[in-house]
């Protein structure tokens, strides 16, 4: 296979599904969204096979000629046979065999991975970590998880839970993490556990930056902290530094156990750039040793909130990679 061919994605969050009609070069043919925020899964599937549906016609395809479809999905789920079993945050997606619903659809071959993964393989593939042999792709958003490449290779594991790095312990004495551990690199760093810490901390201190900047103590979340830091408020500012060194105390560990030789940073890492990598770089010295760290770049994501458009496409083009049916960068 070494024309360019076309593949279907489907990145499937909390608020909305995005469905992306795209080709094995990257080419965007066309893209939509479904809404989700809080929907039934009953109503949600066939809004996604319609919009599928559309964009294949619209591009004047028929479902033969597409080769794969790739579903990036939040955990947890149950990868082998396909499920979204017990997401925390779409509670009426119980158990839904989403795979096979597509697959039974579409009547194209679909793959399934965790949305981190498949995030990792979009920029593996298409974004700022393309060709490396090692790379780890960590997303920094509401939460924190992470996607390796290894040997040029997705590590899944056993579980299908490899990567999961939101949730290594980096302090035995630390908060409680909504995983039911304490002192998760995610219960520091992760923008909902912040945010959540910070509504008890602030309730009576509606003259906080951080509260004025998100109007009101119950909205406050890592866009308000960002801008509070931005106006040199101390209480800010020493939050968001104390979140820097335990961020580059848990990137420092992965650099120690996986000598990779490239890291690359979502969300906030890219939305608040000039915040983020200077403090990560200026205490990461603290945390891995000099040599793995001179041979690591740390970057932010190239696709930024691009990322979801290409997430579903890689995790079909993956598939098709590890069955020797598709080789990137060949051009
Ligand atoms: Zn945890």
């Amino acid at each position: 296979m070494g024309k360019s061919f076309p593949v279907l994605g489907f990145d499937v969050g909390a608020t909305k599904v995005a469905v992306c009609l795209g080709k094995s070069d990257g080419t965007i043919i066309g893209k939509g969204r479904v809404d989700n925020n809080d929907r039934h899964p009953d109503k949600v599937l066939p809004e996604m096979v319609a919009l599928g549906k559309k964009l294949i016609a619209e591009a004047g395809m028929t479902n033969e000629d597409i080769v794969a479809i790739g579903i990036g999905s939040p955990a947890p789920h149950d990868i082998p046979n396909g499920l979204i079993t017990t997401p925390t945050n779409m509670k009426k997606w119980v158990n839904v065999p989403i795979r096979d619903y597509l697959k039974d659809h579409f009547n194209i071959e679909t793959y399934m991975e965790n949305d981190a993964n498949a995030g990792a393989l979009a920029e593996w593939f298409f974004g700022a970590g393309k060709k490396a042999r090692n790379m780890l792709y960590l997303t920094m958003s509401t939460g924190i998880g992470g996607g390796l490449i290894l040997n040029g290779h997705l590590l899944q594991g056993k579980s299908f839970l490899a990567g999961e790095a939101g949730h290594i312990c980096i302090d035995m004495g630390g908060p409680q993490c909504n995983c039911g551990m304490k002192g998760c690199y995610e219960a520091f760093c992760g923008g909902r556990a912040i945010a959540n810490r910070l509504k008890k901390q602030l309730a009576d201190q509606p003259a906080s930056a951080i509260v004025k900047h998100a109007g009101g103590v119950d909205n406050i979340d890592m866009i308000a902290v960002e801008k509070a830091v931005r106006d040199g408020d101390d209480f800010a500012c020493k939050l968001w530094d104390d979140m820097m060194k335990r961020n580059a105390q848990a990137i420092g560990l992965f650099i120690n156990l996986l000598n990779p030789e490239m890291i690359v940073l979502g969300t906030l890492a890219w939305a608040a750039e000039d915040l983020f990598m200077p403090k990560l770089m200026e205490y990461l010295p603290d945390y891995c040793w000099a040599v793995q760290l001179a041979d690591c770049k740390i970057i932010p994501s190239g696709l930024k909130r691009n990322i979801g458009e290409y997430a579903g496409l890689s995790v079909a083009l993956n598939a098709l990679f590890e069955q020797g049916r598709f080789q990137p960068w060949e051009d």
